[in-house]
């Protein structure tokens, strides 16, 4: 398993242009970003927790594509790494998320009556609904850098949380350490749990340092609100269930979100977020919302129209296979959500997802029947 070798302080002993990495063959947002004037400037500074440019760049240094989707090529260590290394970090967000400036400022909106609709998907269609994000810890560092005894703290501290809330969110907490082979495949056979460590996105980044350690799954009783505790980031909290009520689903995201948000706050412990960035998160891709609203959707016709990517790119939606983000689509059933993270609230993003489902499905009908589409293909949004 591969680890992060990049706090070396020997580097230093070496020129800027000795240690620059050969970005020549890659295609990702850092290594667009990363000009030799970037690395030199950078490149010995770190944050007070002593991450490191190095350390920011190394994932996208070690993958330089990935096969389905175009990735960011960098991590944050800790809440600072935006700040210290942010020459390198704006030109990425900006890239990444169509044209976020430095100055922009991001809203907020987890008030789940301000979705319209959303309870109509078919679900001859729509196979199932899910709305996602992840949540930092302050003063903790993140996925890629923490320590073992950062990693377990952060473990106690969510299992004490989640273990308090009460009613449709009563649950149980169950570390992978104490799962059998059989049990941690069942879940995720079942779509309920993160992959085991083999993306060479997570391992490249350091995030997978010490597995299983102090990672888990904390869900309700009827596996409908669940917790990821230290994958990508220290908490991933995910709202699902099967066939297309995709305002159900909002609204149990926004209700057991700000419930969890309140305790951590009231033990002291508030999420990492600011104005600029929202919720401040590992992977650049995620800042913002990092909402990922989606469904898994039977697109059979639809999918093989000349016009698909065309239509995801204009209803700002994007497709993924439904075994996660390493996954190609294999037959005609996609992962379809929203594209953006940055610079529009939740509500909106899911608003988008709604609305752009709806839509497809509705092509997709008319394609059963030998119908054209082509009045119906959206504007760009
Ligand atoms: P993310 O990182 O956004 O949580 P991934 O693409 O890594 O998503 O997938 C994580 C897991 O969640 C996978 O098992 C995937 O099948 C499952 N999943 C994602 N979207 C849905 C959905 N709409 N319905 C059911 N399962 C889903
Ligand atoms: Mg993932």
């Amino acid at each position: 398993m591969p680890f992060g070798n990049t706090h070396n302080k020997f580097k230093l002993n070496y020129k800027p242009e000795e240690e620059y990495p050969d970005l020549s063959k890659h295609n990702n947002h850092m290594a667009k970003a990363l000009t030799f004037d970037i690395y030199k400037k950078l490149r010995d500074k770190e944050t007070p927790s002593g991450f490191t440019l190095d350390d920011v760049i190394q994932t996208g240094v070690d993958n330089p594509g990935h096969p389905f989707i175009m990735t960011v090529g960098c991590v944050a260590g800790d809440e600072e790494s935006y700040v210290v290394f942010k020459e390198l970090f704006d030109p990425i967000i900006q890239d990444r998320h169509g044209g976020y400036k430095p100055t922009d400022k991001h809203k907020t909106d987890l008030n789940h009556e301000n979705l319209k609709g959303g309870d109509d998907l078919d679900p001859h269609y729509v196979l199932s609904s899910r709305v996602r994000t992840g949540r930092s810890i302050k003063g903790y560092t993140l996925p890629p850098h923490c320590s073992r005894g950062e990693r377990r703290a952060v473990e106690k501290l969510s299992v004490e949380a989640l273990n308090s809330l009460t009613g449709e969110f009563k649950g149980k907490y169950y570390p992978l350490k104490s799962m059998t082979e059989q049990e941690q495949q069942q879940l995720i056979d079942d779509h309920f749990l993160f992959d085991k460590p083999v993306s060479p996105l997570l391992l490249a980044s350091g995030m997978a340092r010490d597995w299983p350690d102090a990672r888990g799954i904390w869900h309700n009783d009827n596996k409908s609100f669940l917790v990821w505790v230290n994958e990508e980031d220290h908490l991933r909290v995910i709202s699902m269930e099967k066939g297309g009520n995709m305002k159900e689903v909002f609204r149990r995201f926004c209700v057991g979100l700000q419930k969890i948000e309140e305790i951590f706050k009231k033990a002291g412990h508030p999420f990492m977020w600011n104005e600029h960035l929202g919720y401040v998160l590992t992977c650049p891709s995620n800042l913002g919302t990092g909402l990922r609203g989606g469904v898994h959707v039977k697109l059979a016709h639809l999918s093989k129209h000349p016009k698909f990517e065309e239509i995801l790119k204009r209803l700002r939606l994007q497709k993924r296979g439904t075994g996660g983000v390493d996954t190609a689509a294999v037959g005609s059933v996609f992962d379809v959500s929203n594209a953006d993270r940055l610079g529009s609230s939740e509500v909106e993003q899911v608003q988008l997802v709604v609305d752009g489902v709806k839509l497809m499905v509705e092509m997709e009908k008319k394609l059963e029947k030998g119908q054209s589409i082509d009045d119906m293909i959206p504007a760009q949004k």
